[in-house]
This record gives structure tokens, C-alpha cells and sequence, in this order.
């Protein structure tokens, strides 16, 4: 039996998750991969819920992922809130709908699934056996010699029972993954699995293949943790006389140190990347790019062009490493390409109070400065400080850097060329591009000036920033210059020069 790449048209590609806790980054992913491809080729993108474990499934939970999928701009054709020809799409109604059971019949009215009445006692002391002797647990079939009548006879009288998969003897399947390559496994290695639990209920194993079969999936594109259902999954697919679908298994995100990705390395799902003030197009930008890249190796791609240029083969089978310097620094750059508004409107839940008495025109004088330095959305809060609030340099840390000669002169130069600021901070936003270029202009004398008296650009350009935000980074010093008043600013470079002529 050999799964071959589908050449069905047109596409169809599901992202299943199981709804047992928040949308993780790893998942995002498989869920951006299944997109690209479908909307590279101009095939449907469908969501299935797969909620066969009741204990762990929440409806909170389905709700919160599809949040998520909606946020990230990862839209959907059909899945179960939206319907389409091919519902239901959460398990626990297909389930209810005897669907997996109806299938399940079947496979035993071939011959091809049989009742298992072995108890969890015998099951478990077989498992031991098996490891005892340094085997992989495997079923002993010894309920497959039960007789079917017999066997009718216990379960119309009411015996518990499993539902087992009859696995085929001798049978070499050989998956061609799109991105692993060939791949063949015998069939041999595999006990009879499960297919319905004692409890009615469906395995993992049995409910997606004959989803993915009544949902007419052409390409199953998920992490390779999943690889090893695979070989089950395809078994099923020939029992059921189904041509599988074409798998892609990519490779799972890990934490720097490798390992899993986990809660202890930080922001894990994309509701905490979220309120951390990350954008949905780093995000999506981020995790497209951490194991596929386009021929021309471009690092920032709007989701049109990744669309455009989304190849399944060009993903590379690496494990890959989960690397919050490159989010930041892409969350960055897609900070500073929101227009004014937008990017006013989505910081407003991060700003927190901290501009209060700012007039409209100064707080967006003061956006416009920040923008050009955050890394995430919820630094507003503290660059704006750096704007409004009337620190007290005895108390900001960083005020200590001052305390030497040269920051001295550079705050006694910097207040003189201060007198020649013209504005009060208060300035139309469509006359703020003067302002700035004025404050350029009022830096490049200044520098002269210090190299002159032999100060370091460096020394120079911190020494202003420490003096007039207190604080060792924030936002680029022309816009901040532009964006406070003048008085502001002769106040903050008069107060920081008393503390250091105090201090030395
Ligand atoms: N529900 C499975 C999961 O969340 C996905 C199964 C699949 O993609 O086949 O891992």
C-alpha cells in the first residue's frame, strides 16, 4: 500500500485541535501551514473540533482557539460555528450521530474489527509481560478467537466491551510524506488497536480517519508527533477501501535549550502573546518563516505574499528552535508600520493612565515617538511615562550614569540649544515632521559640539536620553525632543545638571 501525494482537486486541508486548553504557538502553526496551502492552491481551509475526550474538552476552550485562529487572520471555510457541506464538524456531534459507530460496524461485519472483552487487569499484565521481555506492548488477539455469535451473544447480554482493529499480517505500508520523504513501517510492529472504547466511545485514531474520509481531505498537514498514528491512520484508510490522503508531518517547536516548548520558557499560547502586546502579523510572519523560508530568503512577508509563495516541499524537516529575539525584533517592525490611528487605537489598552492630562495632540506627538521603539505593544505604558510623568531623577536608577564631568557639559550645551526649541509639545500632528526635523537638526549641532570638547556621540546621545525620560532606552531622541514641550525639556535637562553637580 503506498499513500502518494494527492493529485485531488480541489484541496482540502483541516487544522483539528482538540480543545483541551488555549491555541499554543506549535499548534498556530500547524494551522498557519494548513491555511497557506489551501489558499496557495485555491482549496477549502476547515476546522474540526475534535472533542472526543470529554473529561479534558471545554467549549471555553473551542471558543478561545477559534478567537485565536480569527485574531491571527487565519480564516476558515467551513468548521463548526461557520457549518458547510461536510458537518458536523465537532466529533462529539458526530459521535452523537453514531457516525463512528455506523463505520465501526461495518469494519466488523468484515471481519475486520472484533470485540475485545478482555478486562484492564489481563490488558495490563499483558503490557507487563511484554516489557518483561523487552518487547513493545502488543495485543495477544485472544479475543479475536472468540466466535462472532458468541461473541453478539456477550454484548446482547450486556458485557462490556472494546472494539479492536484487526491490523493486517505481513503488510509493508510505505507513507510518502511532503516533507519527510518515503517512509515504510510493517505492519507487524502494530498491536490491534482500539477503534470504540468499552464506554461507546471513539479513538483518536478511528474518529480522524473517517472524518478526514466524510470530509474528503486531500492533505493531512500536522506536527510529526502524529507521524507514528500515521502508519494506524493508513491501515484504517485501506480497511475502509479509502485512498488516504497526502501527508506532511513538520517538525515541533523547542525550547532554546531543546526539549519541548513549555510554560517554563515563558509565553506559550498565542492568547498570552496577545497580551503581551505582540501583533497577529509578527506572529504569523514569525512562526511561517521558523522551519520554511522563500527562494529568496526573505525575513519580513505580508500574508498575501507568503500565500503567494507557500511551497509545503520547501519546508524543512529540522527541529526548530522558538527564538523570542527574532518575534521581538519582527514585532517591532510591524509596530512601526502601523499608521497612526491603528496604531493609536491598539496601544490605547496598554497605555494604562500613564499619559493622564495629555491633550489629543500631545499624546499622538508622543505615539508618534514611541512607535519608533517598542518591541511589544505593552511598552506603551512605560514610554510614555517617559513623556508625561514628572520623574524625580533622585529616584530613576539610571541617573547615576550622569554623575561625571562630561554628561555635566553635555546637559549645559543641550540647555542652551534648548532655548531655541520653538514648540510646546503641543503641536498639530501634520506639523510634527518640522518639529522633528528641527529637533535633528538641534542634535547635530550638539554633536559637533561635544566631539569638539572631545565627548563621545554615545555619551553624549544617553546622557539626553537619561536626562529627559530617565530611563536608558525609549523612544529615537528627535521625535522625543519634537514630542515634549520645550519647558519640559529645559525643566528635566535643568533638574538632571543640579543632581549631578550635586552628586560629584
Ligand atoms: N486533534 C489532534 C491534535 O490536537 C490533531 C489530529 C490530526 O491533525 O490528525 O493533536
Amino acid at each position: 500500500m503506498t499513500g502518494q501525494p494527492s493529485l485531488k482537486l480541489p484541496a482540502r486541508v483541516r487544522f483539528a485541535p482538540s480543545p483541551t486548553g488555549t491555541l499554543h504557538v506549535g499548534a498556530a502553526r500547524t494551522a498557519l501551514y494548513n491555511y497557506l496551502f489551501a489558499r496557495h492552491v485555491q482549496g477549502s481551509f476547515i476546522v474540526r473540533i475534535e472533542d472526543t475526550d470529554v473529561a479534558r474538552s471545554a467549549p471555553e476552550f473551542e471558543r478561545a482557539i477559534l478567537d485565536d485562529l480569527a485574531w491571527l487572520g487565519l480564516d476558515w471555510d467551513e468548521g463548526p460555528d461557520k457549518g458547510g457541506d461536510y458537518g458536523p464538524y465537532r466529533q462529539s456531534e458526530r459521535s452523537a450521530a453514531g457516525i463512528y459507530r455506523k463505520a465501526a460496524a461495518r469494519l466488523l461485519d468484515e471481519g475486520k474489527a472484533y470485540y475485545c472483552f478482555c478486562s484492564q487487569e489481563r490488558l495490563e499484565q499483558l503490557k507487563q509481560e511484554c516489557l518483561n521481555r523487552d518487547e513493545m506492548p502488543k495485543y495477544d488477539r485472544r479475543c479475536l478467537q472468540i466466535p462472532a455469535g458468541e461473541a453478539a451473544a456477550r454484548i446482547e447480554a450486556g458485557e462490556p466491551a472494546t472494539i479492536r482493529f484487526r491490523v493486517p499480517d505481513g503488510n509493508e505500508v510505505e507513507v510518502t510524506d511532503l516533507i519527510h520523504g518515503r517512509t515504510s513501517f510493517s505492519s507487524n510492529v502494530l498491536g490491534d488497536f482500539i477503534i470504540i472504547r468499552s464506554d461507546g466511545g471513539v479513538s483518536y485514531n478511528f474518529a480522524v480517519v473517517i472524518d478526514d474520509i466524510d470530509m474528503a481531505i486531500t492533505h493531512v498537514i500536522r506536527g510529526e508527533d502524529h507521524l507514528t498514528n500515521t502508519a494506524r491512520q493508513m491501515l484504517l484508510f485501506q480497511a475502509l477501501d479509502e485512498e488516504p490522503p497526502a501527508y506532511a508531518h513538520h517538525s515541533l517547536i523547542m525550547g532554546p535549550e531543546g526539549g519541548k516548548l513549555s510554560k517554563r520558557h515563558g509565553a506559550t499560547s498565542v492568547g498570552e502573546f496577545r497580551q503581551l502586546g505582540y501583533l497577529p502579523g509578527a506572529i504569523i510572519n514569525y512562526l511561517a518563516l521558523l522551519s520554511w523560508s522563500t527562494a529568496e530568503d526573505r525575513e519580513k512577508l505580508s500574508m498575501q505574499e507568503m500565500i503567494r509563495d507557500f511551497e509545503i516541499y520547501r519546508v524543512s524537516r529540522s527541529a526548530v528552535i522558538f527564538d523570542i529575539k527574532k518575534l521581538n525584533w519582527l514585532n517591532g517592525l510591524y509596530i512601526r508600520d502601523l499608521d497612526p490611528q491603528s496604531f493609536h487605537n491598539l496601544t490605547a489598552p496598554f497605555r494604562r493612565g500613564a499619559a493622564p492630562g495629555a491633550t489629543a495632540s500631545q499624546l499622538a506627538v508622543a505615539e508618534r515617538a514611541i512607535q519608533t521603539s517598542l518591541v511589544t505593544l505593552a511598552d506603551t505604558e512605560g514610554q510614555l511615562k517617559g513623556f508625561f510623568d514628572d520623574f524625580a531623577p533622585a529616584e530613576s536608577g539610571d541617573i547615576a550614569e550622569l554623575v561625571n564631568p562630561e554628561s555635566a557639559r553635555v546637559l549645559e550645551l543641550a540647555l542652551v540649544k534648548a532655548a531655541a526649541l520653538s514648540g510646546d509639545g503641543d503641536f498639530a500632528p501634520d506639523a510634527a515632521d518640522s518639529e522633528i526635523e528641527a529637533a535633528r537638526r538641534l542634535l547635530a549641532e550638539l554633536k559637533i559640539e561635544s566631539k569638539r570638547e572631545k565627548i563621545a556621540p554615545k555619551r553624549m546621545f544617553q546622557t539626553l536620553r537619561i536626562a529627559l525620560t530617565g530611563q536608558t532606552s525609549g523612544p529615537e531622541l528627535p521625535f522625543l525632543l519634537a514630542g515634549l514641550a520645550r519647558d519640559t525639556v529645559t525643566k528635566r535637562l535643568t533638574r538632571a545638571l543640579e543632581y549631578v553637580k550635586a552628586a560629584m
